[in-house]
């Protein structure tokens, strides 16, 4: 049994620090919205009352927080009010399971080893189903050492973890991850819709491409075409899953983190582009990111 501190209990966080409840740990939670932490409560965490206070006593804290600008405020400050750096108890290891940008992910990281203290970048894969069934996949940026003694806390909550090198490069391969995540569903799409206009059935011409040199996770898992597959996003209103607004964040990290290295990412600045014009044209923000189907439906040319 490990003591925990949690902060950040949102449609991620939150089942995450209920997982780590379940697997026996004692979880001290903090989230500035009520409703988050009463859940947790249910869910047998202890209520902290603070970050800080969340921190006290935990061996391993863990954040997940929306975006770089949360991150850095929690751990670093802001308005002139010390951050969690200057609180953290002797040996305890700092985990941010956010998804930011590596370059946030590197200074506060930095920043934390300047005052010996030990912390791992983990942004994660697998969505909100992942973090309630514990399936999550963790990308870890930091010493491996760190990583081998928080991996009996990933095993609580995730069904994968991979060490993808310093620290910040969880996060720069959990960018690089969505960016080809955003270009193959928004393939996937363009090719379904070009296929339904010629009159093809998008059942049969997904299964056509499934087993051939197309084939990718859209086609195999997460079908963008309404009614071919069930259980999905696309066969429930494009309700639940990974949202559009999320997914144009996630491009906007793959473009400033390909600006810091003069890397080119025509593809991923393409997608962003699809992206952010689908969330304009279809008011489709709060929409899964498979609702890029929408965006290549024929127009009727009268
Ligand atoms: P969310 O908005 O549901 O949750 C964020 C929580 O953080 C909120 O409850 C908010 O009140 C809390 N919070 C913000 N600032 C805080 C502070 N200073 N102190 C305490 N609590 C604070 O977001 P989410 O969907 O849980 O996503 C969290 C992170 O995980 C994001 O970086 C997101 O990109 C990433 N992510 C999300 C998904 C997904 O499918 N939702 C998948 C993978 C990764």
């Amino acid at each position: 049994m490990s003591r925990v501190g949690f902060v950040g209990l949102g449609n991620m966080g939150g089942p995450m620090a209920a997982n780590l409840a379940k697997a026996g740990h004692a979880v001290d939670v903090f989230d500035l919205m009520p409703a988050a932490l009463a859940k947790a409560e249910a869910a047998g965490c202890a209520s902290a009352g603070s970050a800080v206070n969340a921190l006290a006593n935990a061996e391993v804290f863990f954040s997940m927080l929306p975006a770089g600008r949360h991150v850095a405020g929690l751990y670093l400050g802001s308005d002139g009010q010390d951050g969690l750096l200057a609180q953290v108890p002797d040996g305890a290891i700092l985990v941010d399971c956010s998804t930011i940008d590596p370059a946030t992910a590197k200074r506060v990281a930095a920043a934390a080893a300047e005052r010996g203290i030990a912390m791992l970048d983990a942004p994660v894969s697998g969505g909100t189903a992942g973090a309630e069934n514990g399936t999550l996949t963790f990308m870890v940026g930091g010493a491996s050492e760190t990583l081998e003694a928080v991996r009996p806390l990933f095993d609580a909550m995730g069904a994968n973890l991979f060490h993808a090198g310093d620290a910040g490069a969880g996060q720069t391969a959990k960018v690089c991850n969505n960016m080809l995540l955003a270009v193959h569903m928004a393939g996937t799409a363009e090719a379904l819709a070009l296929g339904v206009s010629q009159g093809l059935d998008p059942a049969a011409l997904s299964e056509i491409m499934r087993q051939s040199s197309g084939g990718n996770w859209s086609l195999e898992v997460y079908n963008p075409y309404p009614g071919v597959m069930e259980g999905v996003p696309a066969s429930r209103e494009y309700q639940g899953g990974f949202l559009v607004d999320l997914m144009t964040k996630d491009l906007g990290l793959a473009m400033d983190t390909a600006e810091s290295s003069g890397a080119p990412v025509p593809m991923g600045g393409l997608a962003r582009n699809l992206y952010r014009m689908h969330a304009a044209q279809n008011n489709a923000g709060q929409l899964d990111f498979s609702s890029i189907q929408q965006l290549f439906e024929p127009k009727s040319s009268t």
